[in-house]
Formats: C-alpha cells, sequence, structure tokens
C-alpha cells in the first residue's frame, strides 16, 4: 500500500494534512483528527501497525 493513507479513518492526504510515522522502517500516516486515538487507544491500532507492542501498564 503506497497510497498514503490515514491509518485509523483512512482520508487521503488530499483530503487531510497527514502525519508520517516511521515504524520499522516503513512509513504510515495518520491525521490529526486521529492522533488522540494513537496516543490514548494505541491497541485500536495494532491490527493496523503488525508487530507493534504495547507495554503493559506498570501499576496495577
Ligand atoms: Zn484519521
Amino acid at each position: 500500500m503506497s497510497k498514503k493513507t490515514c491509518l485509523n479513518c483512512n482520508r487521503t492526504d488530499a483530503q487531510i494534512p497527514l502525519i508520517a510515522l516511521i515504524f520499522k522502517g516503513e512509513a504510515n500516516y495518520i491525521c490529526p483528527q486521529c492522533l488522540p486515538v494513537l496516543i490514548h487507544k494505541t491497541q485500536n491500532l495494532l491490527e493496523k501497525l503488525p508487530g507493534m507492542e504495547i507495554a503493559p501498564p506498570a501499576d496495577e
């Protein structure tokens, strides 16, 4: 997939500015509206970034 689209909402860079995320040497893109999802609900993007790992919270 070489087309630049937001990981989360699939809008293209023709529709909204996209922020590049470099992960494992590959560029992925996310739009500013979806950036909070990446920050706060990272697990929602796990399936879209294969290989990404989330450290569990240290305290329970
Ligand atoms: Zn988006």
